[in-house]
């Protein structure tokens, strides 16, 4: 036994922000993928209803999922919605199920 500090880690991740904006990253609760936020939807539940919050404006928890039937109805079958916003009782999730059914 030596006591000399071997594992000396020399982090240097200053994260150079030189000039560009930073684009924080989520995670998609639908294939757990991460991805920045401007590539992801973001969803609130608002009296106990799963609502896209488009602009991510609305207060309170949200989860973040890519705005892709698949990755919607993943979230859904898994309910990773109801374990990201942490909903305690029914949720309603027409209005996310829907948003990709439009017709035409
Ligand atoms: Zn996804």
């Amino acid at each position: 036994m030596t006591g000399r500090h071997a594992a000396v880690s020399v982090r240097r991740e200053q994260s150079a922000t030189r000039g560009g904006r930073m684009d924080p990253v989520r995670t998609c609760v639908g294939c757990r993928a991460r991805a920045s936020r401007s590539s992801l939807l973001r969803v609130v539940v608002r009296d106990g209803v799963l609502i896209p919050d488009e602009k991510a404006v609305l207060p309170g928890r949200g989860a973040w999922v890519h705005d892709t039937p698949e990755c919607i109805d993943n979230a859904l079958r898994r309910r990773a919605f109801v374990r990201a916003l942490r909903v305690s009782g029914p949720l309603d999730t027409q209005t996310i199920q829907h948003i990709h059914q439009r017709n035409g």
